[in-house]
């Protein structure tokens, strides 16, 4: 495993999900929910697309908290072990979430 490279993509995830979250961050707190200045609707819609925003970030969050906890497995030995029932987790399960947590037989059990 290499882990260096994994390292890096993580980190690099982890940047994206930070200036992600950063840019939105001005959009989200900048509803104008001033009803003299817009009408009822285009209030709902901004209302609707703050919720949608902030439920994004939400999981923006989630995922920061995945790469953070899987770059603290990698400062170990802990990293690329199944946190479930200690087996290996395969390489192209790791290839395509480097902060995926449990094996594919202990995932399929959690998320059946
Ligand atoms: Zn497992």
């Amino acid at each position: 495993m290499d882990k260096k490279a994994i390292r890096a993509r993580l980190e690099a995830l982890r940047d994206d999900l930070v200036a992600l979250s950063e840019a939105s961050e001005e959009a989200r707190g900048a509803v104008d929910l001033d009803q003299t200045k817009v009408g009822r609707l285009s209030r709902m819609d901004a209302l609707q697309q703050q919720a949608m925003d902030q439920a994004i970030e939400a999981r923006r969050q989630t995922d920061l908290k995945r790469i953070e906890a899987a770059l603290k497995r990698l400062d170990g030995d802990d990293y690329g072990y199944c946190l479930r029932c200690g087996e290996e987790i395969a390489a192209e399960r790791l290839e395509l979430d480097p902060a995926t947590t449990l094996c594919t037989d202990c995932a399929a059990e959690a998320h059946p």
